[in-house]
């Protein structure tokens, strides 16, 4: 049996969400926008479906346009976010250094494009300060846009807080909550959020789906130009079952989230005390502010990959940053951020659980990570260096 303990990079699809799918496919195959029956049948699903996606947030059913997933959602709000600022002539951004690469990339963009982008220092817990965001606005700060959760350390900010801070100052703010939403509760009204963004494959929905919420009164401008889909902010024809699929997954996991919260979260306790018996290894980011599946450590004296594939052989699917970056040299940006040198960043593991996983999948994962620590480390001339003390422990 195949152990999966990689649920930040995409979870496996709910029966619920599957059985959702289907008679989008077979029977109600219409096109919302036609006026015949079939399209229109099409249409309330859309309804619906938009309806349930805002119930789950506290948000108005006008209030969430459906994207391609949550790349896609974070693009349109920093984008929009930017053109309503250029229209003002504010073009400063306020981010922090260990966002995902979707928002990274769509602001480094914007960066030579002429906008000025502040990165926050993340602290070596994970996790940024409303005061940090309070020092970096400036009169001309258009948009702030943290995320609710790291997708590989798992640290949770003080989003609340610091959207109060920018609600104060009128600025707007967006946080990327991919890996919150259907796992920790969202009220959109109380955290003070203008935009949010969200992608059903991370909790157990379809590939290919997400949604952005956008608060009444805030501008949004389109990625994709052509018919009116989404009130002329997300031409195509809709990906009805994707949508339908999508929803009811969210829903789902809303029903249950307390119920599994607890359970993922004693578990991932559980993981994180087997780990930490491991010799000169340690976790990353906050012990406890932390989403209810993650786990992610740093080993000294290993190679991250190694130990992904020595740990796959072993029936057991795991990450070493995130599943962006893997294949690439570079150590993760998170890691770094968070001041891990390079040299440990590249020996990071990260375990991300969700209700499915057991007690006895933990053990197992327990056993195999510390043997195959202690394989990798019994070959490697670097960790000989340290033993024999010609180069210093930087994990003790
Ligand atoms: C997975 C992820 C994304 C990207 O979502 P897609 O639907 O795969 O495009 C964005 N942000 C975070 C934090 C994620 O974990």
């Amino acid at each position: 049996m195949r152990i999966y303990a990689d649920n930040a990079a995409t979870t496996r699809m709910s029966e619920t969400a599957i059985q959702a799918m289907l008679p989008h496919f077979r029977e109600n195959y219409g096109n919302p926008s036609s006026l015949h029956t079939v399209g229109q049948t099409a249409a309330e699903a859309l309804a619906k479906a938009r309806a349930d996606v805002a119930a789950c947030l506290n948000a108005k059913p006008g209030e969430i346009y459906f994207t391609s997933g949550g790349s896609e959602a974070d693009n349109q709000a920093i984008r929009s976010a930017a053109k309503n600022g250029a229209m003002q002539g504010k073009k400063h951004i306020v981010s922090t250094a260990f966002e995902h690469h979707a928002v990274l990339h769509t602001l480094q963009s914007l960066e030579k494009e002429g906008f000025e982008v502040t990165l926050l220092d993340v602290g070596k817990d994970g996790l940024v300060t409303p005061d940090q965001v309070v020092a970096a606005l400036r009169e001309d700060t258009c948009l702030v846009t943290i995320m609710y959760a790291n997708n590989e350390i798992g640290t949770i900010q003080p989003i609340r807080e610091i959207g109060a801070v920018c609600k104060a100052k009128k600025v707007p703010f967006h946080t990327d909550a991919v890996q919150v939403a259907g796992h920790l509760p969202i009220d959109v009204v109380a955290d003070n959020i203008d935009m949010l963004s969200l992608s059903g494959h991370k909790f157990h929905g379809p590939k290919g789906t997400g949604a952005l919420y956008v608060r009444q009164g805030l501008r949004l401008h389109s990625l994709i130009e052509g018919g009116g889909q989404e009130k002329s902010k997300r031409a195509g024809t809709e990906n009805i079952a994707g949508i339908v699929s999508m929803a009811a997954a969210l829903q789902e996991a809303c029903a249950h989230l307390e119920e599994h919260a607890q359970k993922v979260t004693a578990l991932r306790d559980k993981l994180i005390q087997g780990l930490s018996a491991i010799p000169h290894g340690e976790l990353n980011g906050h012990p406890t502010q932390r989403l209810p599946g993650n786990v992610n450590f740093c080993f000294e004296g290993i190679e991250g990959e190694s130990m992904l594939l020595l740990l796959d052989d072993k029936g057991i699917c795991a990450s070493s940053g995130s599943a962006c970056t893997s294949g690439s040299l570079d150590p993760s940006h998170v890691l770094l951020a968070i001041g891990r040198p390079h040299e440990v960043a590249h020996g990071s593991l990260r375990l991300s659980l969700c209700h499915e996983n057991t007690e006895e999948e933990v053990n197992e994962i327990i056993q195999a990570v510390t043997q195959v620590v202690a394989y990798l480390r019994s070959m490697s001339p670097l960790w000989r260096d340290l033993e024999k003390g010609v180069k210093p422990h930087v994990i003790q």
